[in-house]
């Protein structure tokens, strides 16, 4: 038998769309023995936990519970999606104040049952919620951990695949800074197969003209959560994978390269802010933050982001 300890289990804060599909991720891919929903809404939570269960003849095993803040007890990860989501037309900033107030809350009882998570926070804006999740809960910075750019990334490296017809896998690029409006695509550094992007486009890419490309993508990434929204209400499936891509980094301690946002620790000068810059994630959460050189008009832009979350972290906590 293993021990209570040995086990690996994470508690998800929040059982709306976005915390029952992450869930669901995490269950599917086994990615862990116990898994703890809770939800100010416990019929929510519960109705989720059976639905779930009903998925166990098809995983492997997992002790699936719905509660109170006891299940968050022991648990390597506490994941936070609870909390207003994003309504159409409101930007992400808008939920600051709102969603805040509800993440301090939250982080305080998660802390009453286990002094030691690593807290990924996924609800938005992310950003300055993980800020607040950091004050909040007094742990070191590297266990406090927000979803970030993963998704932007994500979607970032699909239109790039896309562009050029070429597996995804195989697009390596980021997105930086906010997971929102000002954030920073960093084209300096993206390649396919270890080709630059324009060499890429150039010599491989079947199509005339890949000159306008950029700011089509970048309009696309930044539009897509919105368009989501108007269309069905909720984007919920691609960033349940991303949470599951880093819990699994975390739990196996991957060390893998994920842009999760993280308070910055001096880099390109920055302090008190969590942002997304390309982080090595294992098992003490960020291990690490890659921070080595943008192109200039990155890292201007990169500061503006910064400015931008700074303000908005002042504008709710004076
Ligand atoms: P939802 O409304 O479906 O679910 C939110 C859940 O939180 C509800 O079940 C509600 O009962 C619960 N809740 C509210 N206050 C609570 C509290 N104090 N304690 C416990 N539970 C509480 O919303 P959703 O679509 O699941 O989105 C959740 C959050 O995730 C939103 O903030 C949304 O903007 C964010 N989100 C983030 C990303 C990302 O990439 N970081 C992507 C999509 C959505």
């Amino acid at each position: 038998m293993q021990s209570a300890a040995s086990l690996t289990k994470v508690a998800v804060v929040g059982a709306g769309m976005v915390g029952a599909t992450t869930a669901y991720s995490i269950i599917s891919k086994g990615l862990v023995q116990e898994l703890g929903l809770i939800d100010a809404n416990p019929d929510r939570a519960m109705g989720e936990a059976m639905d779930l269960k009903h998925c166990l003849a098809f995983t492997d095993p997992v002790d699936i519970r719905a509660g109170g803040y006891e299940l968050c007890k022991d648990a390597q990860i506490v994941i936070v999606t609870a909390g207003a989501a994003q309504k159409e037309g409101e930007t992400r900033l808008d939920l600051c104040a709102k969603n805040s107030r509800i993440m301090r809350s939250i982080v305080r009882e998660v802390m009453a049952h286990n002094p030691y998570p690593i807290l990924l926070i996924v609800s938005n804006p992310v950003d300055v919620l993980t800020r607040a999740a950091l004050e909040e809960s007094g742990l070191p910075p590297e266990r406090v951990i927000g979803s970030g750019t993963v998704l932007d990334t994500a979607r970032f490296r699909f239109l790039i695949a896309n562009h050029c017809r070429v597996d995804v896998r195989n697009v390596h690029g980021y997105v930086i800074g906010e997971h929102g409006d000002s954030e920073v695509f960093v084209w300096s550094r993206l390649n396919i197969g270890g080709v630059a992007f324009d060499q890429y486009c150039r010599d491989f890419c079947a199509r005339a003209a890949c000159g306008g490309v950029r700011e089509e993508i970048e309009q696309d990434v930044r539009n897509s959560a919105y368009q989501i929204i108007q269309m069905k209400g909720a984007t919920y499936y691609a960033v349940s994978l991303a949470v599951a891509r880093i819990v699994k980094s975390i739990l196996r301690n991957q060390r893998s390269v994920l842009t999760v946002s993280t308070q910055m620790r001096g880099q390109f000068g920055l302090q008190d802010v969590c942002l997304s810059l390309p982080c090595l994630v294992g098992s003490a959460g960020v291990e690490a933050i890659i921070d080595s050189p943008l192109g200039e008009s990155e890292e201007a832009a990169l500061l503006r982001s910064a400015r931008t979350l700074k303000e908005a972290f002042d504008a709710i906590e004076p």
